[in-house]
């Protein structure tokens, strides 16, 4: 095991919250977090990065550009991913590749996964040659993917039961931050594996939080992410509804990112939102499955999220009409097709 001692010190924020959700009876500790701007991790160096092998599972959108951010900081990454030729160019830049998520987490120090959704998550890491199958004592295990805080407790008992660290840690931020190493990761778990794996979050995020108990850092990210679809879909009515009203689009754009209902979102989706093309950064599937995964937070609380609710129903009615893969932003489609249906 190559991990040395990399905690380092910390501006903590301390508040003690409420408990999120049923599945999380026990005290929460209390919470930090620190805005990652001068970081001084320990190991600092190429050559202390390189002496920790580094496992990644999953290509995609995300994972592709956060494997490469580590191996060009000089980590030692090893890549697996489902369809094998999305690991060709990692591999081209100088990763090395296993033929399964056992051999990863067997030949590696510290695997990430990232991962679509709950289902392919729980496969990945539990599944026949699973990611559990090959890890052991002093490994660790950090799932980036987007899943419910159920999910996610399985997969950490699974993980945990062989005597691994484990720590979730999915990412507010999409493909851009994902390239340019500006995620911010929403963790929990392991506060030991958490330490060891700071460096590491550091080459891929601008900063990290650090939640409590398994599920918190799930939890987070539903939130911030039933929020994001809810105003994704209200911005997709007002500029159809200008639109209609017989104002510029374009001048709306312009005007919300003056005021101070501004969002960095708006002013980058809203133009090409205008001009319906919808270049994939956050597939809607993804942002549909995070509205079911949060109202179902919501129902296990008995907290009522109506906007949430109808933004979800909108986005389902997207996918029916076969928006899964563009953009999320593609959800105004479905908004105009029921425009189309009422003239
Ligand atoms: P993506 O491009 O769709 O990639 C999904 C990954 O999961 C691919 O590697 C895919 O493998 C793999 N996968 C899917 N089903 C699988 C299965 N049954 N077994 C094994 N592997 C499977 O998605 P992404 O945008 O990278 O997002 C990944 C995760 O991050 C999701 O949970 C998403 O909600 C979250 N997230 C995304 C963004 C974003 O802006 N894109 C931002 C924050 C968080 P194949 O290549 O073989 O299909």
């Amino acid at each position: 095991m190559a991990f040395c001692s990399i905690f380092c010190p910390r501006i903590p924020v301390r508040f003690r919250p409420k408990p999120i959700s049923p599945f999380l009876s026990k005290p929460l500790f209390p919470l930090s977090y620190r805005v990652c701007s001068s970081l001084q991790p320990t190991p600092s160096t190429k050559d202390e990065l390189g002496s920790v092998s580094i496992g990644f599972l999953g290509m995609g959108i995300m994972g592709s550009p956060m494997a490469q951010n580590l191996l060009k900081a000089g980590c030692d990454v090893t890549v697996w991913n489902r369809t094998k030729s999305k690991c060709d160019p990692l591999v081209g830049l100088g990763a090395k590749y296993k033929s399964s998520p056992e051999e990863v987490t067997a030949t590696c120090d510290l695997t990430f996964a990232m991962l679509a959704d709950p289902e392919s998550a729980i496969d990945v890491a539990c599944g026949k040659n699973g990611a559990v199958s090959g890890i052991s004592s002093g490994k660790g295990y950090v799932d980036v993917s987007t899943v419910d805080a159920a999910s996610s407790m399985l997969i950490s008992k699974q993980i945990k039961d062989t005597g691994a660290l484990f720590l979730e840690a999915p990412v507010s931020g999409s493909k851009k931050p994902a390239e340019d190493g500006q995620l911010i990761f929403l963790t929990a778990g392991d506060k030991l594996l958490y330490g060891k794996a700071a460096p590491f979050l550091d080459i891929m995020g601008k900063s990290r939080f650090y939640l409590g108990d398994v599920g918190n850092g799930a939890a987070m990210k539903l939130v911030v992410n039933m929020i994001m679809g809810s105003m994704m879909a209200s911005f997709a009515e007002g500029i159809l509804l200008s639109q209609k009203v017989g104002l510029d689009p374009n001048v709306l754009v312009e005007v919300v990112s003056q005021g101070a209902i501004n969002a960095p979102m708006y002013s980058l989706k809203g133009p090409s939102m205008i001009k319906s093309v919808y270049p994939t950064a956050f597939p809607l599937k993804h942002q549909q499955k995070d509205m079911r995964l949060a109202l179902g937070l919501a129902e296990s609380v008995s907290q009522s999220t109506p906007i949430a609710a109808a933004a979800n129903e909108l986005y389902k009615v997207a996918r029916s009409y076969g928006l899964s893969d563009e953009d999320f932003s593609a959800v105004i489609e479905a908004l105009k097709a029921a425009r189309s249906q009422q003239s």
